[in-house]
């Protein structure tokens, strides 16, 4: 993101370039002094499974407005990001988790985000559309409606998860999702470099 104004000062007077001892150009004001650094947002959420069953989330909202998936959005200040994935879990589904496990953790480099999922079992039987959703649903594995999903990294996360059901254990797993430049279509990516464990 081009900086136009200091943050801190105002001033306009906006370089950018190398900060001495630094590797990486950075917005830096040339009034103040301040450096705009910049850093990767991390997305956080949860895989809800209920009698076998999982809970997705149909979007009210841009972007990718009418498809669906897992109750997700972006950490917070403050906030640990178990935190941040329980937050979301309420605001788009109003569900409550029980004892939720580090389920994936995804590196998008191209768009600057890490997303990082955990699993648990639905809190009692309750949920229900949050502001940010049109439809929330549990569903079979089998009604996964893969070809409306919203996310590349909600696409691979349930794509792990339908494997490690027919594996009979759910477990850990990291990875990148690549898109290449040229592909505009955000679903249109791929996972490499899977670890899991
Ligand atoms: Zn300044």
């Amino acid at each position: 993101m081009k900086i136009h104004f200091c943050t801190q000062c105002g001033s306009d007077d906006i370089q950018y370039r190398s900060p001495e001892g630094d590797s990486y150009r950075r917005y830096i004001c040339e009034a103040c002094g301040f450096i705009h650094y910049q850093n990767p947002n991390i997305v956080a959420g949860c895989l809800v499974e209920h009698e076998g069953k999982v809970l997705l989330c149909k979007r009210s909202i841009e972007p990718r407005k009418g498809l669906w998936t897992l109750p997700a959005g972006f950490m917070e200040n403050h906030e640990t990001i178990l935190e941040a994935a329980r937050r979301e879990t309420w605001e788009e589904a109003r569900a409550r988790v029980n004892t939720p496990q580090l389920y994936s953790i995804f590196n998008l480099p191209h768009i600057n985000q890490v997303y990082v999922m955990y699993y648990g079992k639905l809190s009692g039987d309750s949920f229900a559309p949050g502001p940010e959703s049109e439809e929330v649903l549990l569903l079979d594995i089998e009604d996964i409606p893969w070809d409306k999903l919203a996310f590349a990294t909600i696409r691979e996360t349930l794509k792990l998860y339908v494997k490690d059901r027919e594996a009979g254990r759910i477990r850990l797993h990291s990875g990148d999702i690549i898109r290449p430049w040229v592909l505009r279509d955000p679903t249109n990516a791929q996972l490499k470099n899977l670890v899991t464990r």
